[in-house]
């Protein structure tokens, strides 16, 4: 039976291997990094390595990282009306967040719901920049929350843009850079982002494990979700995953160096595959291509062709792709970041995500191309002949 091909990388990556073996070697230790014996100091050396790769990676000051299990308790711990910045401690009032984010970001942290509004997005999949300008007139202390990069178009949103008008508006700026990170240049002064989200296993560290980069460590929050012993500067209590952490450094470290070669591999690689689509299925609709997207992410649909039967299908020939929506318990849901670009229900529910990684291959896209000529072809017949039309 031929290998399995693995196209669903923005769900998650595999482990890099530097991050592979930092992570055996911290598991080999014991000491707490809270402890002052010298296991205990060998652990903390650990983390606060880890620390400096993982800020470096995205331009931040290692003293503004607060390690996290994930990035979705980033985004719960970063959406908070009670953030302080050092001599300005009244709540934030409102928060402002994108109509595509992330369900973690959508939650709405601790915020009411009353106080959540969403700014819509544009058919390219951008946030429209000049709604949240407008927004941000009836708000006097609010918090915006904009990711950097859609997990299911891959559009890449202006963020720096909206980042000036919302600091002009007397605002914090909070990304979510998940999907971004270690695919596109990243840096926290140049987004002009007060806080920042990543995730480990998007980057080839290990899952269970996430950070929330803050521009200041002037910036920190009267009502951390777990409190305790105080670690993480008391933002963040628990015993430190030290493993996961020491993962998530070396993947960050690895990342960063590879990032302008990866990027260039993967952009070839989605090019060679989108062209191939086409030219198979002439009315397939690829959404984003209006705007920047990632160079690893491609979200189509073909009319008549429904994306979970499609996703199974693929899945019996070996290749693994996701539907654009997330399917957070198996279950696959509308996407809300298609509704919000006004894509049709009918084409919304065809929505297949392929997401690409450091370890594609032209092999393996030709793999899926070949994988989709067969699936896409029977699924369209049969849905043609459900519909009472000949094939
Ligand atoms: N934000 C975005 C944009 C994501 O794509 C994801 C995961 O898919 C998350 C946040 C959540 O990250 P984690 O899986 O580490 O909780």
């Amino acid at each position: 039976m031929a290998e399995r091909v693995y196209f669903d990388w923005n769900a998650t990556t595999p482990l890099r291997p530097q991050a592979q073996q930092a992570l055996q070697d911290a598991l080999a230790r014991t000491g707490n990094p809270s402890s002052v014996h010298a296991e205990g100091r060998a652990g903390r050396h650990v983390i606060e390595q880890a620390r400096e790769d993982v800020a470096r990676l995205v331009g931040a000051r290692p003293v503004g990282v607060i390690f996290t299990s994930s990035g979705t308790e980033a985004n719960a711990l970063a959406l908070s009306p009670l953030i302080e910045t050092t001599g300005e401690k009244r709540p934030r009032d409102r928060l402002f967040m994108s109509a595509i984010e992330h369900s973690s970001v959508r939650a709405g942290g601790r915020f009411r719901r009353e106080a959540i509004e969403d700014i819509p997005v544009g058919a390219d999949g951008r946030v429209k920049v000049a709604a949240l300008a407008e927004a941000l007139g009836r708000a006097s202390r609010p918090l915006v929350s904009i990711m950097l990069a859609n997990n299911e178009t891959g559009v890449v949103q202006p963020v720096a843009e909206a980042a000036a008008i919302v600091h002009a508006a007397g605002g914090l700026l909070h990304v979510d850079a998940v999907q971004a990170a270690g695919r596109i240049p990243c840096d926290v002064a140049a987004l002009g982002a007060d806080l920042l989200t990543l995730s480990a296993h998007k980057i080839g560290g290990v899952k269970g494990a996430g950070a929330l980069a803050r521009a200041s460590d002037e910036i920190h929050f009267a009502d951390p979700l777990i409190r305790g012993g105080g670690q993480e500067r008391g933002m963040r209590a628990g015993t430190e995953n030290v493993a996961g952490i020491a993962a998530f450094g070396a993947a960050a470290a690895a990342a960063r160096r590879q990032l302008a070669d990866e990027a260039a591999e993967m952009l070839a690689l989605r090019n060679l595959l989108e062209e191939g689509l086409r030219a198979f299925s002439p009315q397939v609709v690829i959404f984003g291509t209006a705007a920047e997207r990632l160079p690893n992410t491609t979200l189509f649909a073909l009319d008549g062709v429904n994306a979970e039967t499609a996703i199974i299908a693929l899945d019996l020939e070996g290749v693994a792709v996701s539907s654009g929506a997330a399917c957070s318990s198996g279950k696959v849901q509308p996407s809300h970041v298609l509704d919000a670009m006004g894509v049709s229900p009918r084409l919304l529910r065809g929505a297949v995500r392929v997401s690409l990684g450091w370890t594609t291959t032209e092999a393996d896209v030709e793999r899926f191309l070949g994988a989709w000529r067969m699936v896409s072809g029977a699924l369209s017949k049969s849905s043609k002949q459900q519909r009472g039309i000949a094939a």
